[in-house]
């Protein structure tokens, strides 16, 4: 089984077709494009994990060495990204205004911090290998800035540099966080049991801190544990011949995807026009997509229409108390009934039981069957004969 890290987990969660081009494809991604927020966040965090080194041997440095690190950190890191190609700066921000940002980060930091005195550090950017599991099957691995004693407890620190505040991603970070505390008492759980997850938000001067007990850690562990094994299932049928094992799902980041132009979601909308026959003729097939559309349209105008009418026929049906009406070519027949939706569906099940008409009255929902085997909680090779497979497809339309 293969050592898993959380981004790579999120990125699965985020949608599994791109996961199958990354980790098990491994297509060729675009070359790695550094950024300013990038080099940012590399330069802070180099920047701290110096600073806490050299707390741990007791030499605390001056605020004014800190920014020189800082400073001497960013050009390197700034040297190193634009060796190949010059830096593509996005939105409104100036490099002037990236080094203001890690200036304040750091300043502010050592400010809150100084003067460092009773700071434990047991690592800094330290690499994990830990399993999520007793027997040792759901590997995990990852990196933590940095990992303090303080009194009784463990603390697991993590710096964020970014300008958005959570909550967006503050589940994702909780959860990483959190795991990596599983880490901990793994490692060091003799030493002390405490252990404690701290996220600094060193743009808005904010830490979050929470407690890592067993109730928060187990059903996290749980949930990455069943990812895991979610992962290996699709890995196992996709390398059985099962093509479609990893599907894609639409997200908020399919605009930025490297696997687009092989994303079966959004390959075509690079592709020119095309003719196809079939027994309409010849069509293109950008005109059979919007023709399609505008007869789905069509339909559901009709239909919304056609309630409308039946509206206004029973109103008036009723009124007269009539069966059937008369038009001038046709005639609708009014037939009526109790409509019923169940509310204690034991009790009914007793009933129809009792009655002895329960047999009849259970059915089994196809579309909640075809949903297991969708989610992988039935394998319709252990069915028999009881199910007919047959390819079937559903198209949903929208604007672009
Ligand atoms: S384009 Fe979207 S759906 Fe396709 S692989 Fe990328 S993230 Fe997944």
């Amino acid at each position: 089984m293969s050592v898993y890290s959380f981004s790579q987990l999120q990125l699965f969660q985020q949608c599994p077709r791109k996961y199958q081009y990354k980790y098990v494809d491994q297509v060729k991604e675009k070359e790695f494009e550094s950024s300013p927020d990038l080099i940012l966040g590399q330069s802070v965090h180099k920047v701290l994990e110096n600073l806490y080194n050299n707390v741990n041997v007791f030499k605390i440095p001056s605020l004014e060495d800190v920014m020189e690190d800082f400073h001497n950190t960013r050009n390197e890191e700034m040297e190193k990204a634009t060796k190949e190609k010059p830096l593509q700066i996005k939105g409104q921000q100036t490099l002037e205004d990236y080094i203001r940002r890690g200036e304040h980060y750091v300043n502010a930091y050592y400010k809150k911090y100084s003067p460092f005195e009773n700071v434990k550090v047991i690592a800094t950017e330290s690499m994990m290998h830990f399993q999520l599991d007793k027997d040792g099957q759901k590997k995990f691995r990852g990196v933590i800035d940095r990992i303090d004693k303080d009194g009784d407890t463990f603390i697991i620190n993590d710096y964020k540099t970014n300008k958005n505040l959570p909550p967006e991603q503050k589940q994702e970070y909780i959860e990483q966080q959190t795991l990596y505390g599983l880490w901990i008492q793994q490692k060091y759980g003799k030493y002390l049991k405490n252990i404690k997850a701290r996220l600094h938000y060193l743009h808005f001067d904010i830490t979050d801190e929470r407690e890592i007990t067993d109730e928060v850690l187990a059903p996290i562990v749980e949930k990455y544990s069943s990812i895991i094994e979610w992962v290996e299932h699709k890995k196992f049928a996709y390398n059985m011949g099962n093509k479609r094992a990893f599907e894609p799902i639409q997200n908020e980041y399919c605009k930025y995807c490297e696997y687009m132009t092989i994303c079966p979601l959004r390959a075509h909308m690079k592709y020119d026009d095309e003719v196809i026959w079939g027994e309409l003729g010849e069509k293109t097939v950008k005109h059979l997509v919007d023709e399609y559309v505008q007869f789905s349209k069509q339909e559901s105008e009709s239909k919304a229409q056609k309630e409308l009418l039946k509206d206004m026929l029973v109103e008036y049906l009723e009124k007269k108390w009539f069966l059937k009406l008369f038009g001038n070519t046709y005639k609708i027949s009014a037939s009526q009934w109790e409509s019923i939706s169940i509310k204690d569906k034991d009790l009914l099940l007793t009933k129809l039981q009792e009655l002895g008409i329960l047999n009849e009255a259970l059915d089994i929902d196809r579309f909640k069957v075809q949903k297991l085997v969708k989610e992988w909680k039935l394998d319709t090779t252990k069915l028999d004969w009881s199910v007919e497979k047959k390819p079937s497809r559903t198209l949903r339309w929208s604007k672009l």
